[in-house]
């Protein structure tokens, strides 16, 4: 298993094999596009072990998760959800966007994340117990107006945290030019452009330049597109569907690019 291309920004890596080896679930709080996801295909793959991942969206149930039976040519049959799979196969459970889920979801992971590490199946009167190599990671953006859904403190202190933001320039720009072949002196100033951008609170913007984008930005000027409009289609459209705001964002990339 090749272990895919992580950066480490802080004490990140120390934390998640601590954690791991001491059998704690792992919160990751941060932005999106800032290095969640790849963080934990990093480690899972640096522990060898599967990793089953689930972006949670607001009709995610605890019955998504956990299975459900299923009718198969006459016969009723169970199928295990990607929790109860994970938890078989001794697999790193990443649950993305955990906040969208619904409420019968955190209920299953209060006895999965805390010591007892285990859940029911009420459908196959049967209990589950986690073993030892299975981790359970999850994932929420802090900073996401819609909604305002939190999680509540009984279920947070069953978690050990991790904050996630975007890396200093330097460390951000190596992670822009590597990701995207660009050269270091092309990724600082697509890093420098996206500083601007995170300091515009005025436009209101529902979430910001990201190290995703910036790769994403670059992945298209290494295969030729000029600089001004992979900055455009890279990060301003997805950013904004405002024209006013497209053409202040387009006028600051065009005194840096
Ligand atoms: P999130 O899960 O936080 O939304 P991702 O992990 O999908 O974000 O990161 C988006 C992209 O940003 C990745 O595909 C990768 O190209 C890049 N990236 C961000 N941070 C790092 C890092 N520390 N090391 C390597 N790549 C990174």
């Amino acid at each position: 298993m090749s272990v895919p291309y992580y950066r480490p920004i802080q004490r990140e890596v120390e934390v998640f094999e601590h954690a791991y080896r001491n059998q704690l679930a792992l919160m990751i709080k941060g932005p999106t596009g800032c290095g969640k996801t790849r963080f934990v295909e990093a480690m899972a793959a640096k522990a060898e072990r599967p990793l089953v991942t689930v972006a949670c969206h607001d009709d995610t149930t605890a019955t998504d998760l956990l299975g459900r039976h299923l009718v198969e040519g006459g016969d009723t049959v169970w199928q295990d959800g990607p929790l109860t799979r994970a938890i078989r196969q001794g697999a790193i459970l990443y649950l993305d966007e955990i906040v969208e889920a619904r409420e019968d979801v955190v209920v299953v992971l209060h006895s999965l994340a805390d010591h007892r590490r285990q859940i029911y199946l009420d459908r196959l009167n049967e209990t589950l117990t986690a073993p030892a190599e299975f981790m359970l990671v999850i994932s929420f953006n802090p900073g996401y107006q819609r909604g305002f859904k939190e999680l509540k403190p009984s279920t947070r202190q069953r978690f050990v945290g991790l904050s996630f933001q975007y890396p200093e320039p330097a460390v951000e720009a190596e992670i822009v030019a590597q990701e995207s072949g660009i050269d270091l002196a092309m990724a600082k100033r697509l890093v420098a452009f996206a500083g601007k951008v995170r300091n515009l609170q005025e436009f209101g913007l529902s979430a910001t330049a990201s190290t995703r984008l910036l790769a994403h930005a670059g992945r298209l000027m290494h295969t030729g597109m000029p600089p001004r409009t992979a900055c455009h289609v890279g990060v301003i459209e997805p950013l904004t569907d405002d024209d006013d705001i497209r053409s202040a964002l387009q006028d600051t990339a065009n005194l840096i690019l």
